[in-house]
């Protein structure tokens, strides 16, 4: 699209939301509620476009795409009166009479960029908070989920007020082209390196940024855990989506001793879930391009294979595999993995696998399998992470009101439930003065009275 007819639809956006129609409670709770509706009423089509994008199963797409957005629609549905009230803050003895508050108000047009690895779900979750705020919102779908992308292009119009949300589909360009326009929040979900190039962008405009990034989420594996539900959770976790997802465990950081048996527990898991050939299981997702298959089989080669470690590229299909103590200058141990690769290193103890944590960027979530509530003391203390997790993985997205988003190389921002609400909005401060009953303590002349009574009371 030429970039006169862009900045032609982002201009009538931002006169519908000058007109003030998406500010009022019934539009945005109108606008929740078929949002709430679309993944029940469009339920079969958005599965089959999961599957055809990289073999989803129907029990993913429904846990982590459709019920995800549903839930978080209807959970703002519930909690928008209380979320868009004013909120009061005490007034200080200098302003006495008065009353503040913090009134939260729309932005105005936000842009969401959504990557592929959930499509339906980190297109659309952040959209709910952007509706929720009484915003207008452009959508750009990631093009590597080609059948997902089509269909939001297609039934969010049909579902949605389309003078106030819009899918503009396309690849890199089009991002870049979108990044030209002057936006009042851009809500960015993908890598580190390209957030980087989202931020520079946004400077130009002075558009403030929510950037829900990736990189490398460690676990902790202590001699306390039980380590049947560790490798129980942890084999969900690197399997789900194929390891493709933002959070999915990447490598382990095992005590002493308790690396062999992992791995042994972690392989027992795999044939529990998938049998003895996974490529055979109808729940086990594949790679979402040949481009990404490529990348991790290159990874397979830095380490010694414990388990799996088979791959087929027609179908691109890689089975989940435990490496051994990797190198740390392999790529493996570099970058993000994002796909069913486990390494597992032995360390001597806690403070160590600290060390190491600390010694890297920080993470988007940490990870820590223990029965010694010191340890998460510890953790809370001498770590920092877009979220901590103590005895499972990825279930911090789930709790409603748990803010969700990363520190550092990790991202900023946060969102999911009322962080959402928040992020979409400006909340903006209200001071209310009375005209009676004011002292004339700060004007002149300053008197020695006066300020004396001014060291009193400041
Ligand atoms: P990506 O950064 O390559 O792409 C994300 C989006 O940005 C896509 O829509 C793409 O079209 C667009 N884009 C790509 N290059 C661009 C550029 N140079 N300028 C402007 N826009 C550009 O990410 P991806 O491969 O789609 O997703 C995988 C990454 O996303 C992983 O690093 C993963 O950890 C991260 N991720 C983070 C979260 C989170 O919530 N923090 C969730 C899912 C994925």
């Amino acid at each position: 699209m030429p970039d006169t007819d862009l900045q032609t639809r982002l201009s009538k956006m931002r006169s519908y939301f000058s007109s003030g129609a998406a500010r009022s409670p019934e539009w945005r709770r109108a606008q929740l509620s078929a949002l709430a509706g679309m993944g029940q009423r469009y339920e079969a089509e958005i599965f089959e476009a999961l599957r055809q994008d990289f073999g989803k199963p129907a029990f993913e797409a429904f846990a982590t795409e459709t019920s995800f957005v549903t839930h978080g629609a209807k959970h703002a549905l519930k909690h928008l009166r209380r979320w868009m009230r004013p909120r009061r803050v005490a007034a200080d003895l200098a302003n006495l009479p008065a009353r503040a508050r913090v009134v939260p108000e729309p932005l105005g047009l936000a842009l969401i960029i959504a990557p592929w690895n959930y499509p339906y779900q980190l297109a659309l979750a952040p959209l709910v908070g952007a509706l929720a705020a009484g915003n207008c919102a452009v959508i750009k779908p990631s093009e590597l989920a080609p059948a997902t992308s089509a269909l939001l292009a297609r039934i969010v119009p049909e579902c949605l007020d389309a003078n106030a949300v819009q899918v503009i589909e396309g690849a890199v360009d089009t991002s870049k082209a979108l990044l030209e326009e002057p936006f009042d929040h851009i809500f960015f979900t993908g890598s580190t390196k390209v957030g980087s190039a989202v931020m520079q962008a946004a400077g130009k405009h002075l558009t403030p940024v929510t950037l829900e990034l990736g990189g490398k989420s460690p676990v902790i594996l202590r001699k306390s855990a039980d380590l049947d539900v560790a490798a129980r959770r942890i084999a969900w976790g690197k399997c789900l989506n194929a390891g493709q997802t933002c959070i999915a465990p990447d490598y382990i950081l095992a005590e002493q001793g308790v690396a062999e048996p992992f791995i042994q527990a972690f392989e027992s898991q795999l044939r529990r879930f998938y049998g003895t050939d996974p490529q055979q299981s109808p729940d086990y997702p594949r790679i979402i391009n040949t481009h990404h298959f490529d990348r991790l089989v290159r990874l397979l080669q830095d380490g010694n294979i414990r388990v799996g470690g088979l791959h087929d590229r027609d179908n691109r299909y890689i089975a989940p595999t435990v490496i051994y103590q990797p190198a740390l200058d392999t790529a493996l141990m570099r970058d993000e993995i994002f796909g069913p690769i486990l390494p597992v290193f032995e360390v001597e103890d806690l403070d160590t696998a600290i060390a190491f944590i600390n010694a890297r960027p920080k993470p988007l979530a940490l990870y820590l399998f223990s029965t010694d509530s010191a340890d998460e003391k510890k953790l809370v203390a001498e770590t920092s992470s877009g979220s901590l997790v103590v005895n499972d993985v990825l279930m911090q997205t789930t709790p409603p009101d748990l803010p969700f988003g990363g520190v550092g190389a990790s991202g900023m921002g946060a969102y999911h439930g009322r962080a959402s609400f928040d992020t979409f909005s400006h909340l903006k401060p209200v001071l209310r003065k009375y005209n009676r009953g004011e002292p004339p303590l700060r004007y002149a002349p300053y008197t020695a009275g006066k300020f004396r009574w001014l060291r009193r009371f400041l």
